[in-house]
């Protein structure tokens, strides 16, 4: 590869040894910022931490974690490590898991996050020729305006189409020929539906070639059957309101898992239950410091999110660790007769499964006292106006891999295409209705 396809090649090509003096250097002066808020000063203060030590990035274990709980127990403000004057922006995130919390921004801090993101569409090859259609929400969702500005640095052309209308969206792509888009996985294959409706073939229809999907799990099966319905490479994108938004773990052109800036984010994988580090290479929680953020750093923050740090160099050159697919957070996890259970482990089986059509949801109830995992799967038009043992037959496959997958035996349950409720946000994949507590 040659430095033109670098966005910012001083940092992308840092050596490992190069991203850990850069981490020990800014941690410092992130901890010396900190100074600044009350929240910090206290929580120091509490773990008998003194900043002005740190030897080494070990040290920083000495530091509690904090996690979203931290962040609701009062005001935001009192983590700022500048005055309020400073501040230019406030983001939340979309409160999936309860109240939505806060995070304010300098614009300092909005060009360091800008930066960020355009490095990750330009290491996949978005450029200055390219029609980028934004489908994701604007407003308080960092999804939106955090890949706007970082399209609009790259110089490409910007559709601030934002999320949902799918009839509108399809016309925007075919009217200012769309070659990139940003969208959630779940709302592009739904999308697929619309083109078919409207009698539209994406791969002839469109000049798409890129999609950025992210903002929620998503199986390989999902990557890759968008890729070849749309004709498209799909790259995953992850981040979080709290780490500022996208941009902090991306896909390259290799698509083997998602590269950290580590210039910007000290990671930590730990063990959700005793929070110490997983051996290398284990799956665990993912835990950021950021090292970007002057307004309102965050140190140790619990994402709740599990992945595993995958081993060894990139073959794109880059020496910033590659994170897995994100498995779920910890609390997507379900128990049915007493087996640990993820929706993304659902969604690989019934992915792969031919006749599977665009959407699905789990229903946990509670029958004759005893727990009952109903799967509803939409499954293709061909199918649904074909012959019912074809249907009958789908549905004792589905059933006999979901066991293997999941070792409990669901009810499946085939559905119409389109009848299962379709968001513009996240998906919700599990319904609970049981009448004992969650994860019980
Ligand atoms: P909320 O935490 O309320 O959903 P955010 O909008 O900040 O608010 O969403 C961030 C969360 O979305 C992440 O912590 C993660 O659980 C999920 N997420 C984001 N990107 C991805 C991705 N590429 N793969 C899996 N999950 C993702
Ligand atoms: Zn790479």
């Amino acid at each position: 590869m040659s430095e033109g396809e670098f966005w910012n090649p001083g940092m992308e090509l840092l050596s490992g040894e190069e991203i850990r003096n850069l981490q020990l250097r800014k941690l410092r002066e992130v901890l010396e910022r900190c100074l600044h808020s009350p929240f910090y000063r206290q929580w120091f203060r509490d773990a008998g931490f003194e900043p002005r030590k740190l030897a080494a990035m070990e040290d920083l274990r000495a530091l509690p974690p904090m996690d979203k709980e931290t962040l609701r127990g009062g005001d935001p403000r009192r983590f700022l490590t500048v005055p309020m004057e400073e501040v230019v922006r406030l983001h939340s995130s979309s409160g999936t898991t309860g109240q939505a919390t806060v995070i304010f921004h300098t614009a300092r801090d909005i060009d360091a996050w800008t930066e960020l993101v355009a490095r990750c569409m330009y290491m996949t090859g978005v450029r200055r020729r390219d029609v980028f259609q934004n489908m994701m929400g604007y407003g308080l969702f960092t999804g939106g305006l955090g890949f706007h500005y970082a399209a609009e640095r790259i110089g490409a052309l910007v559709i601030p189409a934002g999320s949902g209308n799918s009839k509108r969206q399809i016309q925007l792509m075919r009217d200012f020929g769309t070659t990139v888009v940003h969208v959630i996985p779940s709302y592009a294959l739904y999308l697929l539906d619309v083109f078919r409706e409207l009698g539209l073939d994406p791969r002839r229809d469109t000049s798409l070639r890129m999609a950025f999907i992210g903002a929620e799990p998503h199986t390989e099966s999902l990557r890759r059957r968008l890729e070849e319905s749309y004709g498209i490479k799909a790259y995953n994108s992850y981040g979080l309101s709290e780490m500022s938004g996208p941009g902090v773990a991306f896909e390259c052109p290799f698509q083997e898992g998602m590269h950290v800036w580590e210039d910007s984010f000290i990671l930590e994988v730990l063990d959700p239950r005793t929070l110490e580090p997983v051996p290398e290479g284990e799956e665990g929680e993912l835990v950021f410091t950021t090292l970007h953020r002057e307004g309102m750093p965050l140190l140790r923050y619990r994402t709740h999110d599990l992945a595993r740090v995958l081993p060894g160099p990139c073959r794109c050159g880059r020496a910033h660790r590659r994170i897995s697919r994100i498995k779920g957070r910890t609390d997507d996890m379900f128990i049915v007769k007493g087996v640990n259970i993820f929706p993304m482990q659902v969604e690989r089986v019934l992915l792969g499964v031919l006749g599977v059509g665009s959407n699905y949801r789990i229903l946990l109830e509670t029958v004759d006292n005893r727990d009952e995992m109903r799967v509803q799967v939409e499954v293709s038009g061909d199918l649904w106006h074909g012959e019912v043992r074809e249907l009958n037959q789908l549905r004792r496959r589905i059933v006999q891999e979901l066991r293997q997958e999941i070792l409990v035996t669901p009810q499946v349950e085939l559905m119409e295409p389109g009848s299962l409720p379709a968001g513009e946000g996240k998906a919700v994949r599990v319904v609970d209705m049981r009448e004992h507590a969650r994860g019980d």
